[in-house]
């Protein structure tokens, strides 16, 4: 994860920091080569653009070239820029709104949905909510029994979904069952296309009009890059996202996805899948994840 970007900033800073005093013209060449870095992990370019500047901007504007450690003045304010650009602070899922809370899982197929879907109720379950997980993928029996057999492993309530079911009608009668079950959130994991198409936005709104869920999540694919943040884009305008989860952050060498998705669609990353097993699924620090970038 990050660790090309990883290489490039550090040898960067190393150079900084070899110096004892650092001119405009080091701060200069230093940016660009940061700028260069982050466009190879495949960050949004007017992202990359704005970082750059906002950076440049604080350090030639401070004390950095009097100061006695320039170079490591120049680190902490990336550091600052990084984390702000990827949101500041950690955002909590949100449970608010009606009785039983439910969370919306949406995304194309294979994003890791459904994998995504079980990981979070384990990580729910293991704070203390009571999680009831919902197919609503009728055009996969196969994403059905994926889940079913998810949902038996970490021992977590399925609703049983069959194929003939409609969509919203899955969704309704799962609100009742799960307050039979005892539960307090509904994980609902929607159908997932090949790619962005009306029947899928549809089918997605009309279940957000009569289930009213407390959030909506975007589950993409870190390794498919700008293509997930513009898909976030996508899904945002026809669904308002509450925030996204990138998955398969293990496999992606790059980061442009985690880098870029706050600061061009606005929303936050909240959880990041680091693996196939059901515990590899990490909240998202904006902060921790600028220190390991900078290492
Ligand atoms: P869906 O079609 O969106 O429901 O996608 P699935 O949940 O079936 O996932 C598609 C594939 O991606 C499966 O082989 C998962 O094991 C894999 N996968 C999901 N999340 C991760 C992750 O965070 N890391 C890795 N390495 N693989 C993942």
């Amino acid at each position: 994860m990050f660790d090309n970007l990883s290489d490039k900033l550090n040898a960067v800073f190393k150079k900084l920091k070899g110096r004892g005093t650092l001119t405009e013209k080091n701060i200069e060449e230093g940016l660009k080569q940061v700028r260069l870095a982050l466009l190879e992990a495949d960050v949004n370019y007017r992202v990359a653009k704005k970082v750059i500047s906002d950076i440049k901007e604080r350090a030639l504007g401070q004390d950095v070239m009097d100061s006695l450690t320039p170079g490591q003045q120049i680190v902490k304010i990336v550091y600052d820029e990084f984390t702000t650009m990827m949101g500041d602070e950690h955002e909590a899922l949100n449970f608010g709104g009606a009785t039983p809370a439910s969370i919306m899982l949406v995304g194309l197929q294979g994003s890791g949905k459904t994998t995504t879907a079980g990981k979070l109720a384990l990580f729910l379950r293991k704070n203390g909510r009571k999680p009831y997980l919902v197919p609503v993928d009728v055009y996969r029996p196969a994403a059905i029994e994926q889940l079913q057999k998810l949902g038996s492993q970490i021992g977590v309530p399925v609703f049983p979904s069959t194929a003939q079911m409609a969509p919203v009608d899955i969704c309704t009668e799962a609100v009742r069952s799960a307050i039979n079950e005892g539960c307090d959130t509904l994980l609902i994991d929607t159908a997932g296309r090949l790619h962005i198409d009306e029947e899928l936005m549809a089918e997605l709104e009309a279940i957000k009009k009569s289930i009213k869920p407390s959030e909506i999540l975007l589950v993409a694919d870190a390794m498919t890059g700008q293509d997930a943040v513009n898909i976030a884009e996508s899904f945002d305008k026809r669904l308002n996202l509450g925030g996204v989860i990138l998955s398969k952050m293990d496999g992606d060498a790059r980061g442009g996805a985690a880098l870029s998705i706050k600061a061009v669609t606005g929303k936050p990353l909240k959880f990041i899948g680091v693996g196939e097993k059901t515990t590899a699924l990490e909240p998202f620090y904006p902060d921790r994840m600028a220190s390991r970038i900078l290492g």
